[in-house]
């Protein structure tokens, strides 16, 4: 993703236990960010938006401001996070929300969107899972007739 290339950080696609969806870490004063290469494109992204919330909120510029190293296995990030237990998991979320799925964007777009496929068209548009588009429109206060 452009935007981590210019924030000098370097991504890099590995083969982490199917748990882990990705990392990211400063060492010798450079980032990596890491994402596991077997999940889908989408996931990816929303993976790489994540780490760069973390990156962005929570590591700070310098040491030893922040912690090193943020390691998201699956649950932690998809299921702690939602209910509520892990403060800095709920703010990266919501910073990749807002970085793929701006607000702004999405109350323009719900607006012109057939309602009968709103999660699936907007999915498309915004390169995310429907899964993912799906929770933002909930929390950005929309109701989803399923
Ligand atoms: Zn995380």
């Amino acid at each position: 993703m452009k935007i981590a290339e210019r924030l000098g950080i370097q991504i890099v696609e590995s083969g982490f236990d199917p748990g882990v969806s990705g990392l990211i870490v400063r060492k010798d004063g450079k980032v990596f960010l890491g994402v596991n290469e077997t999940d889908a494109a989408v996931r990816k992204r929303f993976t790489i938006a994540h780490e760069l919330g973390h990156f962005t909120l929570h590591m700070g510029k310098t040491l030893p401001l922040g912690k090193p190293i943020f390691v998201d296995n699956v649950a932690a990030r998809d299921q702690s996070s939602s209910r509520g237990l892990i403060p800095e998991e709920i703010e990266a979320n919501k910073f990749a929300a807002e970085l793929l799925m701006p607000h702004s964007f999405i109350s323009r777009d719900v607006s012109k969107a057939d309602p009968r496929k709103l999660v699936e068209d907007l999915a498309d548009k915004y390169d995310v899972s429907q899964t993912a588009m799906t929770l933002r429109l909930t929390n950005l206060g929309y109701h989803l007739s399923t």
